[in-house]
C-alpha cells in the first residue's frame, strides 16, 4: 500500500558567472586580515574570518567596516549597503539577488 516516493528537492542558485560554488561564504578565497572591496559601494572593508562552529552577524556597529558576503551569490558588501538593501534593519541582505549575507568563514 504505502508507495512513498521522495521528491528531491534540490534548490540551487544559478551561477551566473560561475564564480560562485556551493558555499560562497566559505569558498571566497579571502584570508583573514585581506582587504576586499565592497560591490555596491566600493568602500575598502577588513576581512575577519569567523570559525564554522560561530557565524553569528550581529548588528551593533561591530560590522562597521568588515566584509560581508552574500551566501546565495558571494557579492562582498559592506553592512551598510546590506542594510540599505533590506527593508529589515537587523537582516542584512544582498543588494543583488536579497540573499542573506553573513561574515565570510573559514574554510
Ligand atoms: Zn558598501
Ligand atoms: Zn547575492
Amino acid at each position: 500500500m504505502g508507495l512513498f516516493r521522495r521528491n528531491g528537492k534540490k534548490r540551487r542558485p544559478a551561477p551566473s558567472g560561475g564564480a560562485a560554488g556551493a558555499r560562497p561564504w566559505v569558498d571566497h578565497g579571502l584570508a583573514d586580515g585581506d582587504t576586499a572591496e565592497c560591490g555596491r559601494c566600493a568602500r575598502t572593508l577588513r576581512v575577519a574570518l569567523q570559525s564554522a562552529s560561530s557565524v553569528t552577524v550581529s548588528h551593533d556597529g561591530a560590522l562597521e567596516g568588515m566584509a560581508l558576503i552574500c551566501t546565495a551569490c558571494g557579492r562582498l558588501l559592506c553592512c551598510a549597503c546590506a542594510l540599505a538593501a533590506s527593508d529589515n534593519p537587523y537582516l542584512p541582505r544582498c543588494d543583488r539577488c536579497g540573499g542573506q549575507v553573513t561574515l565570510p568563514v573559514a574554510g
